[in-house]
C-alpha cells in the first residue's frame, strides 16, 4: 500500500461523478460505458457524429452511492494520518452535484453524508485507535469571492472580549508559524479552531455558512459564485518524539458555467471574470505539474496561491468533475470535461 502512495504523489486524479437526471429534465446526452473510467458523450439533437468519448481515472454513473464514491476516496484520505498534504476539489457547473458530493444532502426524509462527513470520521477514529500517535487535529474554513479570501471561522468581533482575543490571536499566530515552517500548509490570517470530533467540525461549519450567508442577500448565487475551502490540519507525535503536520483541503470550486458577456454586465461581469480566471489558473498549475515544469504559476489566483503547499511536492490530488446528463447541458458537459481531461492527462 505504502508504495502505491508513494506513486500517486505529486498526480492528480480525475473521477468523473455524473448526477441523476431530474423527472422534469428531458432527455440525456451522456452515455455511461462503463468500469476502465471511459464515458461517452453526445448530442441527442444532432445525428451520430456527435459522440465524444472521455477516459478519466473513474467515472460513477448516476446511481452511485455516497457511500460507494467514498470508498474510491478512503485511501487517500486515511493517507493524511501518515503525514501527506492531500487536496480534493470539486468541479463543474452549478447544479451538477459539487456540494451533494463534498457536504451531501439533508432533504427532509433522507440524510446523505458528504465526503468531508465520512472523511472526518474517519479521521477522528483514526485519532482515537492509534496508540503510537497522539494526534492534534484543526480547522479552517474560508470563502473565495472575486479574488479576495474571506475566513468563515471569524470571531463576531463585537462580542468578544479582547485578552481572549489577544490569546486567541497569538494561539493562532505561533501555530500558524509552526505550520508554515513546515511548508506553510496554513491559510495565514484565518481562524485555526482545534477540534475533537466530527460534531466540532460540523457546528464550526454550521458557523461558517453563516458567516457566509450573512453577507449576501442571495445566498445560492453567491455560494456558486465563490469556492469554499475547508482545511483540517493534523500534527502528530510518536512516544519518541517524531512529528507529522499534514492537511486536507475540501474545496467547494465555484461553477465552472461559461457566462455570455454579451448579456451579463457590472458584478455579475465581475464574478464571471474572477471565476474563469481562478479556475483556469488552477488548470494551469495543474498543467504545469504534470509536465514537471521548473516554473508553476502558483501567484496568479488567490486559490493556487492558498493552496500552493498542498499542490505538488508531497502532495495528492484529486479531481471530482461532476457533470449534469440533461442534453442543454451538452455544450458545458463536453467543456467541462475538456478541462478535466486536460488535467488528468498526467
Ligand atoms: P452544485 O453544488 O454543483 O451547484 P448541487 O450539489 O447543489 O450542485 O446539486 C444540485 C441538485 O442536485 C441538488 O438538489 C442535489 O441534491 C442534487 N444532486 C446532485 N447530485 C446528486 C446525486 N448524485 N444524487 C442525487 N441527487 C443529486
Ligand atoms: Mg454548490
Amino acid at each position: 500500500l505504502y508504495n502505491i502512495l508513494q506513486e500517486l504523489r505529486g498526480n492528480i486524479r480525475v473521477f468523473c461523478r455524473i448526477r441523476p437526471i431530474f423527472k422534469f429534465e428531458a432527455k440525456s446526452c451522456i452515455e455511461y460505458i462503463g468500469n476502465d473510467g471511459s464515458l461517452m458523450v453526445f448530442d441527442p439533437c444532432k445525428s451520430q457524429n456527435t459522440r465524444k468519448i472521455f477516459q478519466f481515472n473513474k467515472v460513477f454513473g448516476p446511481a452511485t452511492t455516497q457511500g460507494e464514491v467514498y470508498k474510491e476516496t478512503q485511501s487517500l484520505i486515511r493517507s493524511v494520518m501518515d503525514g501527506y498534504n492531500v487536496c480534493i476539489f470539486a468541479y463543474g457547473q452549478t447544479g451538477a452535484g459539487k456540494t451533494y458530493t463534498m457536504c451531501g444532502s439533508s432533504n427532509g426524509s433522507c440524510e446523505e453524508l458528504g465526503i468531508n462527513h465520512m472523511a472526518l470520521n474517519d479521521l477522528f477514529q483514526i485519532s482515537s485507535i492509534r496508540e503510537d500517535i497522539k494526534y492534534d487535529i484543526h480547522v479552517q474554513m474560508v470563502e473565495i469571492y472575486n479574488e479576495q479570501v474571506r475566513d468563515l471561522l471569524a470571531e463576531d468581533g463585537a462580542n468578544t472580549k479582547y485578552p481572549f482575543m489577544l490569546i486567541f490571536f497569538l494561539s493562532n499566530w505561533i501555530l500558524i508559524m509552526n505550520c508554515s515552517g513546515n511548508g506553510g500548509l496554513s491559510i495565514p490570517n484565518a481562524s485555526i479552531r482545534g477540534v475533537q470530533s466530527t460534531a466540532d467540525v460540523l457546528n464550526l461549519m454550521i458557523l461558517g455558512e453563516k458567516n457566509r450567508a450573512f453577507s449576501s442577500t442571495a445566498m445560492n448565487h453567491r455560494s456558486s459564485r465563490s469556492h469554499s475551502v475547508l482545511t483540517i490540519h493534523v500534527h502528530g507525535k510518536d512516544i519518541s518524539g517524531n512529528t507529522i503536520r499534514s492537511c486536507l483541503h475540501l474545496v467547494d470550486l465555484a461553477g465552472s458555467e461559461r457566462v455570455d458577456k454579451s448579456e451579463v454586465t457590472g458584478d455579475q461581469l465581475k464574478e464571471a471574470q474572477h471565476i474563469n480566471k481562478s479556475l483556469s489558473c488552477l488548470g494551469d498549475v495543474i498543467t504545469a505539474l504534470a509536465q514537471k515544469n521548473s516554473h508553476i504559476p502558483y501567484r496568479n489566483s488567490k486559490l493556487t496561491q492558498l493552496l500552493q503547499n498542498s499542490l505538488g511536492g508531497n502532495a495528492k490530488m484529486l479531481m471530482f468533475v461532476h457533470v449534469s446528463p440533461e442534453s442543454d447541458s451538452h455544450g458545458e458537459t463536453i467543456s467541462t470535461l475538456k478541462f478535466a481531461q486536460r488535467a488528468s492527462t498526467v
